[in-house]
């Protein structure tokens, strides 16, 4: 990346053609060198590495994040800096052109300083002279971190809080009558004559079973907002996974979705809260299905890797434009006339504290793909034991 070859070019160019080409390379060199000067002065991490996890581009703000010396790391791997990212994964995957993908997670490193960094990854266009290759950015959110703890309590929660309450207050209320109501209906129906009373109790009973289903997801709903700790237990996603699934048949048939499922033989266990996993589920199966309103298919697919297990649910919905990807885990960011924008809110701040990423890759109008990693659990255990962890105990 040094200007230097530039400048040495230039300059025995004049020998040559002393006309416009010489021009074009020194304003070339000086646009590089003022691109170079961008990158040095921001606060962010930057670097490009190439498809083997070797080093083509740090900056300095990456040097000190990561402890390193780019002049000493340029072209070696730099896996072994940032062993919690996923390699593989964030290297591996071959998309489709047009495909925007983003892996967005927190990473916790505890050399040279102890700190949060937020990482974006994001695939660069294949280019000739260094084929495909991925640009990292690194935001220092320590701060952020450790403020959030009271944040995430305060003011944002307690919006959400607030709302969450009402929403409790204005859909519970209603249900507790029909509940009542129903309960009433049914012991009428009992009382009348057998004949007339042939295929009333069904209906009754049909209706009761769906109100008792919004009861259990307007709970769920407010569990999920309640800023509880999780409680981790060593559990399988794939119960999880099915008893979301049932919870959310009746909207699955509604809308004409196929949900397959693809799943090893054995799905590991991994430490997770189960109730918080299933509200993570549910979001995405729900925005899954929102964006699908014509029908479609839902594939969800576990995979063991070396570090997590993956979960994806891949949708064949309108997909999100390349420029919505940045925002849609902001709050009350929504695309819908009905949408809260708090879904994916809720699914990053619970996968996150299980110690896991989410990965994201869309294409318009073809479909969109969330991937949640968890870790597996003899990982999880090494990450207890970590000296900072105990520090902070
Ligand atoms: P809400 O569903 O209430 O809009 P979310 O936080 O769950 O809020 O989602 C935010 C936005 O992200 C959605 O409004 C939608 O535009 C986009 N989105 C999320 N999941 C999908 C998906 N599977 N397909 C297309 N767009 C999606
Ligand atoms: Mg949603």
């Amino acid at each position: 990346m040094s200007s230097g070859f530039f400048d040495r070019l230039a300059a025995r160019l004049d020998k040559v053609d002393p006309g416009s080409l010489q021009a074009q390379l020194l304003r070339l060199a000086r646009e590089r060198g003022f691109l170079e000067t961008i990158f040095q002065s921001i606060q962010e991490g930057v670097l490009v590495i190439d498809n083997d996890g070797k080093l083509l581009y740090a900056n300095r703000a990456a040097e000190q994040f990561i402890g390193f010396e780019f002049a000493r790391v340029r072209g070696r791997s730099v896996e072994r800096y940032l062993r919690d990212l996923d390699w593989n994964r964030l290297l591996g995957v071959e998309d489709e052109p047009g495909t925007a993908r983003l892996l967005t997670h927190e990473l916790e490193i505890t050399y040279p300083e102890h700190r949060f960094l937020a990482v974006y990854a994001v695939p660069l266009p294949v280019q000739e002279e260094t084929g495909k290759s991925v640009l990292i950015i690194f935001r220092d959110v320590t701060r952020d971190r450790l403020q959030e703890i009271d944040a995430l309590d305060g003011e944002r929660l307690n919006a959400v809080r607030l709302l969450a309450a009402g929403v409790a207050h204005e859909i519970g209320n209603p249900l507790n009558a029909l509940n009542i109501h129903l309960q009433l209906l049914a012991r009428e129906v009992a009382a009348l004559p057998e004949a007339s009373r042939a295929g009333l109790t069904d209906l009754v009973e049909v209706a009761r079973t769906e109100v008792g289903r919004l009861d259990n997801i307007i709970a769920q709903f407010l569990r999920a907002l309640r800023p509880s700790k999780p409680q981790f237990e060593l559990a399988s996603p794939d119960e999880a996974l099915q008893e979301t699934l049932r919870l959310m048949k009746a909207d699955i048939e509604n809308r004409r979705i196929a949900v397959s499922i693809e799943c090893p033989d054995a799905v590991p266990r991994v430490f997770i809260d189960p109730q918080q996993i299933k509200q993570v589920f549910f979001n995405l199966i729900k925005n899954a299905l929102e964006a699908m309103p014509d029908g479609g298919a839902l594939k969800i697919a576990f995979g063991v890797g070396d570090v997590f297990l993956t979960i994806a649910f891949q949708d064949t919905g309108h997909g999100i434009p390349a420029s919505d990807m940045g925002r849609i885990f902001e709050p009350y960011h929504t695309t819908k006339s009905k949408g809260t924008g708090l879904g994916l809110m809720i699914v990053q701040r619970i996968v996150q504290e299980h110690g896991g990423q989410i990965e994201v890759s869309s294409k318009p109008r073809a479909g969109t793909c969330f991937r949640v990693l968890l870790p597996l659990a003899d990982r999880r255990i090494r990450m207890l034991q970590s000296p900072v962890k105990r520090e902070s105990q």
